[in-house]
């Protein structure tokens, strides 16, 4: 008979356990299906109005408990197991019962359960109806970043343009007292000239950037021949290295090509050649090739000019950064340049490397994935460039920006 009891008295728990973990499985369900599930226990207006909806949006009963989240409310991962996960989001929800008014503040919450990731949210909670608190959040992350980005962009171009603005208007001044020598006017002139020219460059690259910045990918991505692109580079890059005696050598691999935007390679190479040129002694080399690697097209700029020390190498491809600001303005530069070749190079899934020591020179890298399939291996790629970097040499990388400047195009064999 005990035997018997104790048997059913097993066979009961067994059953219990069943019916529990079943029931628990069945709220999980519920709970994981939140966005479709309990409408029904909802004002109709309230429904119609989450619909339209496009913050994420959450529902809470007089227990707390959610009854709805919309997909983005989820997607933030504000809910979890039927409940809301931030403190701070529930405090203000205790706040709102308390004293029966809306709250708003903006948090910067964790952005998951792990990870150091953060999250910027404008979150309002009130009173929905009178069973039914309602909790709305934006998320303003992106937003507080391009608005951060922006101010450091106004600021820099402002300090950037007063320079040549307050030289011109010097120059005027003094070319207005002048009136009366005609040799110190023309002097004057001449200096006005440089800067306007100057003023013009930097508004140039500006427009430039900020188109890069805000289109982020290149639109009509084309084949483009990077023969046709050094050349035009080179050229271009021409007549301030003739002024300083500078020889631009063309050569490496010929008939690459890649998928893009000519006109960017082009800033991009020559931004390279200008400041390959500004940054060397007079009457030296300066070579451009290109080389493949597998998949890869390198375009490498080099140069024996004064070089980078190591701690500026990583620097130089920000905004306005320059390492010897005053060189940099006698060259004609903006801090610009690299900037633009980054995001050149970005944009075509591809990036820029340095490799410098000061006093031997610098080597520029644009890595760029190659448009062609690979040619066959009995063609082996010739050395690019003059004085190319040491093969294992440490590389600074940038991911992405462009610039301009000058040469004498001779194409090596
Ligand atoms: P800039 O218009 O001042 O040349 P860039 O963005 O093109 O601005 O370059 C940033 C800085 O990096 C320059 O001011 C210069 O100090 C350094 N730099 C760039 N290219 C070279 C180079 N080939 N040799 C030496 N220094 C260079």
């Amino acid at each position: 008979m005990d035997g018997i009891s104790g048997l059913v008295g097993g066979l009961i728990g067994l059953l219990v356990g069943v019916a529990a973990t079943a029931a628990f499985r069945f709220s999980e369900r519920v709970q994981r299906r939140l966005p479709e599930q309990p409408e029904r226990e909802l004002d109709d207006g309230l429904v119609r109005a989450l619909a339209v909806l496009r913050s994420a949006a959450v529902v809470l009963d007089d227990d707390d408990r959610v009854v709805r989240a919309s997909p983005p409310a989820l997607a933030l991962g504000l809910v979890r197991d039927g409940r809301l996960v931030h403190a701070a989001i529930r405090d203000m929800v205790a706040a709102v019962r308390r004293d029966g008014v809306i709250a708003d503040a903006e948090l910067d919450l964790p952005r998951g359960p792990v990870g150091p990731g953060t999250m910027l949210l404008s979150v309002r909670a009130a009173q929905a109806t009178p069973q039914h608190l309602l909790v709305l959040a934006e998320d303003l992350t992106t937003a507080r970043k391009v608005e951060t980005m922006r101010r450091d962009f106004v600021v820099n171009i402002s300090h950037e343009l007063k320079t040549p603005v307050g030289a011109l208007s010097l120059l005027a001044e003094t070319v207005q007292d002048a009136a009366d020598d005609p040799p110190a006017v023309r002097r004057f002139a001449a200096r006005m000239q440089a800067e306007a020219a100057r003023l013009s460059q930097l508004v140039q690259e500006i427009i430039e950037l900020s188109r890069l910045q805000t289109a982020g990918a290149i639109e009509g991505m084309q084949v483009v021949d990077l023969d046709a692109v050094l050349a035009e580079a080179a050229d271009r890059a021409q007549t301030t290295a003739a002024a300083r005696k500078i020889t631009i050598d063309v050569g490496g691999d010929t008939g690459r090509t890649v998928f893009g935007d000519r006109n960017l390679l082009v800033t991009a190479v020559r931004n390279l050649l200008d400041n390959a040129v500004a940054y060397s002694p007079e009457a030296t080399r300066v070579g451009v090739g290109v080389k493949t690697v597998g998949d890869i097209v390198e375009i490498a700029v080099v140069d024996s000019g004064i070089g980078i020390p190591a701690h500026e190498q990583e620097r130089i491809f920000e905004r306005f950064y320059r390492v010897d600001q005053a060189r940099s303005r006698d060259t004609g530069g903006t801090g610009l340049g690299l900037s633009i070749v980054k995001h050149v190079a970005a944009d075509h899934g591809g990036e820029v490397t340095v490799w410098s020591q000061p006093g031997r020179g610098s080597t520029f890298t644009l890595r760029l994935p190659r448009a062609e399939e690979p040619a066959p291996a009995a063609a082996p790629a010739e050395p690019a460039i003059p004085a190319p970097a040491p093969a294992d040499a440490p590389r600074n990388r940038a991911t992405t920006g462009p610039s301009t400047r000058k040469t004498t195009v001779e194409r090596t064999p």
